[in-house]
């Protein structure tokens, strides 16, 4: 009998299972996939979630494991004008970082099994079992924990961490709050041999370049473009690729030239950003499975790392009060969390969109010499302030 049930084990589902175990909630942790293993996602994380690594002892770990401090963001807004600062640090941490997620979501599933989780991995989550209107249960295929043929356990509450496509969601039939569509494509590849400046960010042309170092000393260089070129880019992904980088960023094309690639490129056109009722009877939704943006702004790590310190918050004591306490204590998480992150939305969805382009480039060279504006701007991709604020703050 566990208390709770976790499904999906990245970092929503292994970060909540995590900050849970280690206030002695018993979790059973599940995921179809086995660990470690790469999902499709760039993984620039921004010093909010740094900081939240820091504050559950993973920072130092994860900075064993080789993974390169990043303190300077180049942007390049059009060609004589290059914005070079960082954001503002978040409880003291300065620093982003870009971790392979098979190093990031690992080490999150060891820290929870560590912490007293009991993890099944290669089970497949098939449906919820419902007791007078309530999830109390939930049905797995697959060998998770070695048990062919599938298994059913029983818990207080169904915590569904399966990202976008979520089968949980679906089954509890989680209604979407909002639903903002589809506006960009990305796709990306690795480098060997690109030195380490920083991330870098090329606009303009109709599509963005970005690098930035990575484990191995590798660079993850990526280009995003207008989801309207989706179907015509992955005809000849190597080609467009190239092309949309020597176009972009001339600088990194011939850095690209030296340097080895490690593997293919790949990325997503499923990139929809949407809010889905988060919680009811006995369940509740965490990561992308709840709400997912864009990743132009680069905020679906740290969301889900702020989802988990949220459910992580409130469950543990709501559970000694029976039902009724979790689903008042996941109710609540859940306003708290849909009102927190609606400007963030907004303005995800109005730098996925290209909106803020013809208004950004004028004032982005009225800040060029104001590096306290700058790591005002780059607060803005960070979650740290919203779009109108940096613009009321340029005057
Ligand atoms: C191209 C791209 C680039 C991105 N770049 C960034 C970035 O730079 N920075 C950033 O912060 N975010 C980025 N994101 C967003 C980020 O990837 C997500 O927000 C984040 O992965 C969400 O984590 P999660 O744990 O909620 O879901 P996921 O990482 O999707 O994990 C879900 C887990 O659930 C498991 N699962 C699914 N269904 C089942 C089932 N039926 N049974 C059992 N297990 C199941 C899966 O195996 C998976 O392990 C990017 C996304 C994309 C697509």
């Amino acid at each position: 009998m566990y208390d709770v049930i976790v499904v999906g084990a990245r970092c929503a589902g292994a970060a909540t299972a995590l900050l849970l175990a280690r206030q002695g909630v018993r979790v059973l942790l599940t995921d179809r996939a086995a660990f470690p293993s790469d999902t499709i996602s760039t993984h620039l994380l921004h010093p909010t979630g740094v900081a939240r690594l820091r504050a559950w002892g993973l920072l130092d770990p994860l900075l064993a494991t080789g993974c390169p401090s990043i303190d300077t963001i180049s942007f390049r807004a059009a060609e004589d004008l290059v914005l070079r600062g960082a954001p503002y640090p978040c409880d003291g941490v300065a620093v982003s970082l870009a971790p392979r997620r098979t190093v990031l979501d690992a080490l999150l599933v060891e820290a929870a099994v560590a912490a007293g989780a009991e993890l099944r991995e290669g089970a497949s989550f098939q449906e919820v079992i419902w007791e007078d209107g309530r999830a109390v249960g939930a049905a797995f295929g697959g060998r998770g924990g070695g048990r062919s043929g599938g298994f059913t356990e029983r818990a207080a509450l169904i915590i569904g961490a399966d990202g976008r496509h979520s089968a949980v969601a679906r089954q509890v039939g989680a209604k979407p709050i909002r639903d903002a569509g589809t506006f960009g494509c990305q796709f990306y590849g690795y480098w060997q041999g690109l030195p380490n400046v920083g991330t870098q960010i090329f606009v303009g042309g109709g599509q963005a370049v970005l690098a930035y170092p990575t484990h191995d000393e590798h660079h993850l260089v990526l280009v995003g473009w207008p989801h309207a070129r989706f179907a015509e880019v992955k005809q000849d992904l190597d080609r467009h690729f190239l092309a949309a980088v020597a176009a972009s960023a001339p600088a990194i094309a011939e850095q690209l030239t030296d340097a080895t690639r490690t593997g293919s490129i790949t990325g997503s056109g499923d990139l929809g950003n949407y809010v889905r009722e988060s919680s009811g009877p006995g369940w509740v939704l965490v990561g992308d499975a709840a709400a997912a943006k864009d990743p132009v702004t680069a905020q679906g790590i740290g969301d889900a790392f702020a989802q988990a310190q949220s459910v992580g918050d409130r469950l543990a004591s709501a559970l000694a009060g029976g039902p009724g306490a979790v689903d008042a204590a996941m109710a609540a998480h859940g306003v708290d969390w849909e009102r927190g992150g609606r400007a963030a939305f907004e303005t995800t969805v109005a730098f996925a969109m290209g909106g803020n382009s013809a208004r950004l480039l004028p004032v982005l060279r009225a800040i060029e010499r104001r590096p306290e504006l700058i790591s005002m701007f780059y607060g803005v991709y960070a979650g740290q302030f919203t779009v109108e604020e940096f613009f009321a703050a340029v005057g």
